[in-house]
């Protein structure tokens, strides 16, 4: 664990033992299944100094990692296991990378598929209780990636305020046209409260091994915040991209590198109707708790726009016999809720705006397309770059 948890990087090829710090990647995904690990063919055999894997993944990020987390199929079933790049005797161990992905974005992080012939691996959890043990994982990687799309906006949005204060169009500078304070201050608000969202997510992290109820508001809101903030990222960049006109376009700026990045948190460690999906099942597994999440968001946004009748449109979404139908449209509502509540913690104007032009109001297709008077247009523009 020291050698895991450690801030230094080590990128020498070497035995993790002899490291000063290790990187770990993971190997769920094969070709028949990425959500679906449980069809995962990847074979383990015990022997007498751990396991030896047998097979292939579709998917493996980051192949310089020192080890991997690695889902196989044990006699007890699926299991979670270390595969160290190096077996205990210090010989270089057997995984076998193929080929590295040609990707839309996300290329400094190089995805390979890769074949395992017999590779050396420990056994991490109990035997056949594999997705349960590399869940813990996923959930933090869960967060990651709302942390990483939040961030990946919260650029985008400094470049496009940059950008509108410097250049002038009609003897004028853009971020004083009327037109373009009001995309900036929508998308300021989107930032605002997309950020605020995720840092609450990540104060329910921090407190859940001594707090039931924050371990109630993880397992609820993980998937449904991972799902709003990852895939609100690809339009806003998009929308701030169009903020520097052509030279945003032009790969010299890094808005272009945004944008192809931006899809990709949204699409792995659970697609967009996984993570629907799983709030579901975080309802049904834990109904009570499930509920009582709902009524603190209730009551933390009681007196906005439009939160009341979120509230019950969640509740009632969720409670219904087909609500699997109409997952998108209830775990949409409840991160906008949930968004509502944190934002109203640190800017309560700034929350009203929200709730206003997202709970009372379906926001339109275009980041701008809202009313704001042009206090609270200053007021944003202000707190998103001072
Ligand atoms: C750049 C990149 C890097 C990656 N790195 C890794 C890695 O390091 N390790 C690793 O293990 N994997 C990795 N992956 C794989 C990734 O986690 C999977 O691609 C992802 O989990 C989706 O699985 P899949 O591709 O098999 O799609 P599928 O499971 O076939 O899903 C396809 C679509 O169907 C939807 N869907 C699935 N089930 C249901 C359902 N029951 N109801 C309705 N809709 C459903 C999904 O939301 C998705 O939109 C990586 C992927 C990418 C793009």
């Amino acid at each position: 664990m020291p050698v895991i948890a450690t801030r230094s990087y080590d990128p020498s090829f070497q035995p993790w033992w002899t490291k000063r710090g290790m990187t770990l990647g993971m190997g769920m995904t094969e070709k028949q299944g990425g959500t679906d690990v449980r069809s995962n063919m990847t074979r383990a055999e015990a022997t007498g100094d751990g396991y030896r894997i047998t097979g292939h993944k579709w998917f493996m990020s980051a192949p310089m990692c020192d080890a991997f987390l690695v889902l196989a199929q044990a006699e007890a079933g699926l299991t979670c296991f270390f595969m160290p790049r190096f077996a205990p005797d210090g010989s270089v161990n057997a995984i076998r990378f193929q080929r590295l992905k040609d990707k839309l974005g996300n290329r400094s992080n190089a995805s390979s598929e890769v074949e395992f012939v017999g590779a050396y691996a420990q056994r991490v959890g109990e035997e056949g209780k594999g997705i349960r043990t590399i869940i813990q994982m996923v959930q933090l990687t869960r967060q990651d990636c709302a942390i990483a799309s939040a961030g990946l906006m919260r650029s985008g949005l400094a470049h496009a305020l940059h950008h509108a204060r410097h250049r002038s169009v009609f003897q004028k500078h853009l971020a004083d046209q009327p037109l373009m304070q009001t995309v900036l201050a929508d998308m300021a608000l989107h930032v605002e409260a997309s950020v605020a969202l995720v840092m609450r997510l990540c104060r329910a992290f921090d407190r859940t091994p001594h707090d039931a109820n924050e371990a109630a508001y993880m397992r609820l809101l993980t998937p449904a915040i991972k799902y709003w903030v990852c895939k609100c990222a690809p339009p806003f960049l998009f929308e701030a991209m169009e903020c520097l006109g052509g030279n945003g376009y032009v790969e010299e700026g890094i808005l272009a590198r945004h944008y192809r990045e931006a899809p990709v948190n949204a699409i792995w460690e659970g697609s967009g109707n996984v993570m629907c999906l799983d709030v579901l099942r975080a309802l049904s597994r834990e109904a009570d708790a499930a509920l009582a999440v709902l009524q603190d968001l209730a009551a933390a946004t009681r007196g906005l726009p439009g939160a009341d009748e979120a509230t019950g449109f969640v509740g009632n979404s969720f409670r219904r016999a087909d609500s699997e139908r109409v997952a998108r449209l209830a775990v949409e509502r409840l991160a906008l809720l949930a968004a509502t509540a944190a934002l109203n913690e640190v800017a309560p104007r700034q929350a009203e705006l929200f709730a206003l032009t997202r709970l009372a109001a379906g926001h339109g297709a275009m980041y701008g397309a809202v009313d704001f008077d042009s206090d609270d247009v200053r007021a944003l523009l202000a707190r998103a770059l001072p």
